[in-house]
């Protein structure tokens, strides 16, 4: 298989080069709260963009009204990447994208997570010129939420055996058969990730640029595989979703995905116990009070979960057979109390 992943530069100053090399007029989408610490690195001038929605047909109507630009910078987290691919694909205009945090692998992705009437759709193609990432920028950002961004890489781990799970017992959608080597390549990304675990948790340059380079594989890997998730999304991801439609509320991405990780490799009786010793390693806080949620919510997460998945169309994994008891819950907690410890009472 060949893999084809964006362009991709490390260093620092980045942002203040960007005025030097993009056409002009341009256009950078931002955040208002991130302007206020970049805008000393552009143009008195620049044409600045703060996302407020990502509802396609919002977006649509303010590129619209944004007038004529010559290409299109995003800088921020996942908001800002979706919604400058949006500004680039609508507009046919050059991409150049700097993320400021590598929380999750979306500025790696050819779509944008675009909602229609409030739910998620991955839409629209664009290559990036290229993708700056700098250190300065990433070492200046929270710790906490860079370090999260290994979820997207170690949720390879279910994803391979949800694969296998799903061909072994006639359960695998035609499109997508299983592919041993397929599923071999993304378990060597993921275990480059492990191997460096402890420089991305210092998040050092060697650590930014591992985890940058796990998450840019998997930003290409969908398209590259024939737009076929299998060997890169599973049940990690699926308590996740289960979780934000049922509570609304707006995650990190890494700490519902990694909590999701732990679950679902307990439902898969796939070395539990070493995920969740490896995610409280990675300084990623899978417990509900972390997340600002309830172990009611993560339970009824869990219970509600397969019902969610059939509804949604989501491709089948161990989650479809396997039972959530109350005893199975109570089982979820205790691990993981044990290793991170009671939430600290104010
Ligand atoms: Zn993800």
């Amino acid at each position: 298989m060949e893999e084809r992943l964006f362009n991709t530069i490390y260093g620092r100053n980045l942002v203040g080069e960007l005025k030097n090399i993009v056409q002009r007029p341009y256009l950078v989408v931002t955040m208002e709260d991130l302007w206020e610490k970049f805008r000393g690195e552009f143009d008195e001038d620049a044409h600045v963009h703060f996302v407020k929605t990502l509802e396609y047909d919002e977006i649509m109507r303010e590129l619209e009204e944004l007038g004529e630009f010559e290409a299109v910078i995003g800088l921020g987290g996942g908001q800002a990447v979706d919604y400058a691919k949006m500004a680039a694909w609508k507009t046919h205009r050059p991409l150049y994208q700097v993320p400021t945090s590598i929380a999750t692998n979306a500025v790696f992705g050819h779509r944008a997570g675009i909602r229609f009437d409030s739910s998620v759709r991955y839409v629209g193609y664009v290559e990036p010129v290229a993708v700056y990432i700098d250190f300065d920028v990433i070492q200046k950002g929270p710790k906490a939420l860079n370090r999260s961004g290994v979820c997207d890489v170690l949720c390879y781990h279910n994803a391979v055996y949800d694969w296998k799970y799903a061909w072994d017992r006639g359960k695998c959608e035609s499109q997508w058969p299983y592919d041993e080597s397929l599923a071999a390549r993304s378990m060597e990304v993921y275990d480059r990730i492990v191997e460096a675990m402890d420089d991305i948790y210092e998040l050092n340059e060697k650590g930014i640029r591992v985890l940058t380079e796990g998450l840019r594989w998997g930003g290409g890997a969908f398209h590259n595989a024939g737009w076929n998730p299998r060997h890169i999304e599973g049940t990690d991801h699926f308590l996740f979703y289960t979780l934000e439609y049922m509570t609304k509320k707006k995650f990190i991405h890494g700490q519902p995905v990694c909590l999701g990780i732990f679950t679902g490799s307990l439902m898969q009786d796939n070395d539990a116990e070493g995920m969740l010793r490896l995610i409280h390693r990675a300084g990623v806080d899978i417990r509900p009070e972390a997340m600002g949620i309830t172990w009611e919510d993560v339970f009824a997460a869990l219970k509600y979960e397969k019902e969610f998945l059939e509804k949604d169309g989501k491709w089948f994994t161990v989650a479809n057979d396997f039972v959530v008891t109350d005893e199975f819950c109570e089982r979820v907690k205790a691990m993981i109390l044990e290793v991170y410890g009671e939430w600290p009472e104010k």
